[in-house]
This record gives C-alpha cells, structure tokens and sequence, in this order.
C-alpha cells in the first residue's frame, strides 16, 4: 500500500516560495545623539526594525527624519548611542572598527543615490574594481562581471562609460557593483532620487529580480510614494522615530 501523501492546502500549493525566512538585521531601542554647538541633538529616538532574508523594506520620511543617520548604523558607517544592531547572528554594533569593516566589506553592499561610478572606467572595468576591492580571487571576474551586468540588465552596454549611459542605466551599473561580492544585505539611500518615475520602475524590477536570483536582503530610504508598493515593509520615520 502506498505511502498517504503529506496534505498540502491550496493555499500552500498555490503560493510560490516567498523566501522570508529568517530574520537578517534586528535593530533594537537604536538611538543616536550628536554634539551640536555644545547641545546634545537627538536624531534616533529609539528605532526597533527587522530585516528578513529577501525582504524589500523601505524606510520613508520627510528629509532630516533620521532615515540617512538609521542607513549609516546599519552599514556600520556611524553607531548608535544606545541600543543594538544584530547582522546576521553577530551583535554588529558592539564589533571594534576593524571587525565592522571587515563584516561590512564581505557581507554588505552600498548604493547612493548620486551612482557613485569611477567615471573614466566602462560599466565593466567598474564591476571588476568593485570585486578587485572586495578581495574576491581574480579567476573569478571573468564569469562574475558579465553574470552581475546581466542580472541588471546592463549586457547590451558593458563597455560603455558612465558618461554614455543614461542615469538609470548608470545606477543599474552601481547596482551591478554592490551586488558583485555577492552580499547579504544591500543598503540603498535614495536609489531612486535622480530618477524620473519611469526609470524608478525599472530599479524597484531590478531590486525584485536581484532579491530573486542572489538571495540578498534590501533596505532602502526613499520619499518616492509611487515604489512604496513594491516593498514588503515600509517603516514610516517622523522625527528620529517610526509610526
Ligand atoms: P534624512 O536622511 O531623513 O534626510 P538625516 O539622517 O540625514 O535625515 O538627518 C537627520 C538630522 O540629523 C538632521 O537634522 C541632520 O542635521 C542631523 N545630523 C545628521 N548627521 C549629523 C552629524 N554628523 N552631526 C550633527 N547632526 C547631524
């Protein structure tokens, strides 16, 4: 007699996997003050957020929220005052510049919303700088410089310089760089920023179809409210704290 089968819902046979698993980046009672001028000026006032593996989340606020100051903790460019940041099962915040540099370098990739591309390198020769300085061993640029530039759909313009891109293809370049070192987190400021909304678009598909094929994690500022629907979270930031 054949063994009964597991019963499946249609609920589960129906949905693909999502891939939200466990959980990538716990941010804990995070604050963050400055020394202004003799005064204490508090910009975090307790953030408590989580990243999930394959996860889009976006942080949204006004300028001058606290959104920038929260991105540059979680990339470990500034820490807290107070509280915690946990990156994958490592308490990140607490790690000595060295260690945090290190994590940063191997497990985290960087966008900004000015592109940030060596300008007299083709959209290439920019990828393999950014494996150059990841460490990642020469023998393997050849297969993952054009496999990152695909990904972003970028292998009609390879050999083109910045200067001969438009700036959406520029930052699909920039996205191709981060993703190089195959990160498990990519941190974006304002990706979206320089772009017209049609452009947007195309970065959010490309973010959907990096989240897909690399396994990675993406947090994201923005005040653009047209890719808030592509986000699986959205953290609204009024003055240091979420709503
Ligand atoms: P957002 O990214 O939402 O525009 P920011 O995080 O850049 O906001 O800035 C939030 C507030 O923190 C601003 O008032 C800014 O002047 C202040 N701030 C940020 N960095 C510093 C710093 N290094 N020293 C003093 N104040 C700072």
């Amino acid at each position: 007699q054949k063994e009964p089968q597991p019963h499946q819902t249609a609920t589960e046979s129906d949905t693909p996997e999502q891939g939200h698993g466990d959980t990538l980046l716990t941010v804990n009672q995070v604050e963050r003050s400055f020394q202004v001028g003799g005064n204490t000026l508090q910009v975090l006032k307790g953030i408590q957020m989580e990243v999930k593996q394959r996860q889009l989340v976006m942080l949204k606020g006004r300028s001058g929220s606290g959104k920038t100051t929260l991105l540059n903790c979680l990339g470990g460019l500034d820490t807290p005052s107070k509280g915690e940041i946990w990156f994958n099962g490592q308490l990140f915040s607490k790690l000595s510049d060295d260690e945090r540099t290190l994590v940063r370098r191997k497990k985290m990739g960087f966008i900004f919303q000015a592109f940030a591309l060596m300008p007299l390198l083709s959209a290439y020769e920019n990828v393999e700088l950014s494996l150059r300085m990841a460490g990642t061993p020469r023998s393997e640029w050849k297969d993952r410089v054009p496999e990152c530039l695909e990904l972003v759909g970028l292998e009609k313009r390879m050999h083109h310089r910045p200067f001969e891109l438009s700036g959406g293809e520029q930052q699909r370049v920039a996205i191709a760089k981060a993703i190089a070192h195959k990160p498990v987190l990519l941190l974006a400021d304002e990706p979206t920023a320089e772009l017209d909304t049609g452009m947007s678009a195309q970065i959010m598909a490309v973010f959907q179809n990096i989240i897909r094929t690399e396994n990675v994690s993406i947090c994201m500022t923005t005040h653009d409210p047209t890719i808030l629907e592509v986000a699986d979270h959205v953290y609204e930031m009024v003055d240091g704290k979420f709503i």
